[in-house]
């Protein structure tokens, strides 16, 4: 990206005077600083800001600037390196007002409502849990608002007093002098750490933190269609918040165990069916089992091993999808291992006839005559 002009970034006129500079940047470092503005580039804005103003309110770096533009600082266009630049002055005028502990000072209030932590964990259901979804109990360990003090951390209402050192507003001013004249800050009062009040005599059933450790068995519906790896989130099942901050939610995702027979994928159900020979050839009324019970499948005259058939809207509708999904069929022709005498000898003349009168010219004949 080109370096644009330092006035230019302070929306200023080569000529303009210290005073004009200084209140450039001032208005331009409210608006942008990290603390107070969230928005993506603002913290570039705010850095392009901070470089301009270290150069231009520099008597020395302006003229430097004046004569030779960014080349006066940085031969590659990188621009000025402003880190050794001291706005703490400057800073503590802006934002002192607002509690800010000065630029960077990370002494922000701590008093604020603060939201509780999230839990998660991982539930194993079975093949049919996860299909048709399930009320199941879990049981989550977790800091909860104490039920004795409510969160005050206080033995008794009267064990709350009001900060005597900042009045409860939670901060005081701190003023330091420095190279660059009186500072006036306001910093997290160190006495309440920003709470505004001191506990007298702590709760006894939290010692005084507010919250307290234990153990909840919390009610769940599982969703119908609920897939290996997915997760759902239980609403305020969490940690408790500090500050009359809310609770944060309990996320569970999900392991399921395999099933006998079904495969799942997303929203449809696989399943390898035996058949007899006999069937395969001369065709046969099945029935199969699918996840909502017996089906009738007609196994045409002539079935090849693993053929598949499918079953239209005999799958699941999984979470989030809008339509059922559908079940295969694959089907394998059983070989027996064990056969009778009369047995064996029924098969090798089926399989005489078989070879005289249907098949040839078909596979069978053409890999004789390849391997012959
Ligand atoms: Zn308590
Ligand atoms: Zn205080």
């Amino acid at each position: 990206m080109a370096q644009r002009d330092y006035y230019e970034v302070l929306g200023l006129e080569k000529g303009a005077s210290k005073e004009e500079i200084k209140k450039a940047f001032r208005q331009l470092a409210r608006k942008y600083h990290p603390d107070v503005n969230k928005e993506s580039g603002a913290e570039e804005k705010f850095k392009e800001i901070q470089e301009a103003y270290a150069v231009l309110s520099d008597d020395e770096k302006r003229s430097q600037y004046d004569q030779y533009g960014h080349n006066a600082f940085n031969q590659n266009g990188g621009g000025y390196d402003f880190s050794g630049f001291d706005f703490s002055d400057i800073f503590g005028d802006i934002f002192g007002n607002f509690g800010f502990g000065g630029f960077g000072g990370g002494s922000r209030n701590q008093n604020g409502p603060r939201r509780g932590s999230d839990l998660a964990m991982t539930m194993t259901l079975s093949f049919e849990e996860a299909i048709f979804g399930a009320k199941k109990s879990v049981e989550v360990s977790r800091d909860e608002t104490c039920s004795k003090c409510h969160g005050t951390g206080a033995d008794k209402p009267e064990d709350v007093e009001t900060c005597g050192r900042c009045n409860g507003s939670g901060y005081v001013t701190v003023a330091q002098n420095t190279p660059f004249g009186r500072i006036v800050n306001q910093t997290v009062c160190p006495e309440c750490q920003g709470r505004g009040k001191i506990v007298t005599h702590k709760c006894t059933q939290c010692n005084g933190s507010g919250t307290e450790h234990v153990r909840r068995t919390i009610d769940v519906t599982i969703p119908a269609g609920i897939d290996e790896g997915q997760q759902i989130r239980v609403s305020n099942q969490g940690e408790a918040g500090s500050n009359g901050g809310p609770t944060g939610d309990l996320y569970i995702s999900f392991h399921i165990l395999k099933h006998e027979f079904f495969e799942r994928e997303g929203s449809n159900i696989y399943l390898k069916m035996p058949i007899t020979f006999a069937q395969a050839t001369l065709g046969d009324d099945i029935e199969v089992p699918t996840v909502d019970g017996k089906v009738k499948l007609k196994i045409p005259e002539g079935t090849q091993n693993g053929t598949e058939f499918r079953l239209k809207s005999k799958g699941i509708t999984a979470v989030n999808a809008n339509r059922k999904g559908d079940q295969y069929v694959q089907v394998h022709i059983v070989v027996p291992k064990h056969i009778n005498k009369r047995q064996k000898e029924v098969i090798k003349e089926m399989d005489s006839i078989l070879e005289s009168e249907n098949e040839k010219g078909t596979l069978f004949e053409k890999f004789k005559k390849l391997f012959s």
